[in-house]
């Protein structure tokens, strides 16, 4: 959840998301939830907080499969329509915006980092913060969907490969892909491809007992 993205339309709905996701964060963390916040290549930012040395101190634990970006695994998914891998933009525009360039430096200020989280953009990390607690069961919710959620080395394919009980929180992600009037057509197809070939899915519902989230564009919400 970045603060920012080269991606108009992508920078636009981490914004929009962003609140809700907070009070989400701080219901879970009320329940005593551990919260591991992961804003990729900004760990620098947070290098003096006790956050991101909870993480960086938690004792390493040995996995048995190696933690990297874990790409579409044809052994164990079907195929993503070409449209929904293509990133670059996710803009309802003819043309892509850009132009395509790093700009985020930290997580989206509206999301709350509290003292009693963690910060860690490494999956070794990860592993180890949940192997110091005995925690099995892992909430995923983020942003992209058909990218970083599924791919990076604490997402969803590495967190299936070390035998977490790993789920979606399906309101509260978001796909990057460039198919120009039809995002959110092909996020819940994306949605539907975690469920299938990885993971359950829930709502915030379940952890806010409120309203799940609807981005105020999404015309095909009633599916969900
Ligand atoms: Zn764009």
């Amino acid at each position: 959840m970045w603060n920012d993205h080269h991606c108009r339309s992508v920078a636009n709905r981490v914004v929009e998301m962003a609140p809700h996701m907070n009070k989400v964060l701080a219901a879970a963390r009320r329940e005593g939830i551990l919260i591991i916040h992961s804003p990729s290549g900004c760990m620098e930012t947070y290098k003096d907080t006790a956050a991101r040395a909870r993480a960086k101190d938690a004792p390493f634990a040995k996995a048995a499969v190696k933690f990297q970006w874990n790409y579409f695994n044809p052994d164990r998914e079907g195929p993503l329509a070409e449209k929904l891998e293509c990133a670059g933009c996710s803009c309802d525009l003819p043309e892509p915006c850009g132009p395509d360039k790093r700009v985020w430096t930290s997580q989206i200020a509206k999301i709350k980092i509290a003292d009693k989280d963690a910060i860690s953009d490494s999956g070794q990390e990860v592993y180890n913060l949940l192997t110091e607690r005995e925690i099995d069961n892992v909430i995923v919710m983020r942003v992209h969907t058909n990218r970083c959620v599924l791919g990076r080395p604490f997402g969803i394919r590495q967190m299936a490969y070390v035998g977490k009980n790993v789920v979606l929180c399906r309101d509260l992600t978001d796909s990057y892909h460039r198919d120009s009037g039809h995002h959110f057509a092909g996020l819940d197809t994306i949605i539907g491809h975690v469920e299938r070939y990885w993971c359950s899915t829930m709502t915030s519902s379940s952890i806010t007992g409120k309203s799940s989230f609807v981005f105020l564009n999404n015309k095909v919400a009633a599916t969900r």
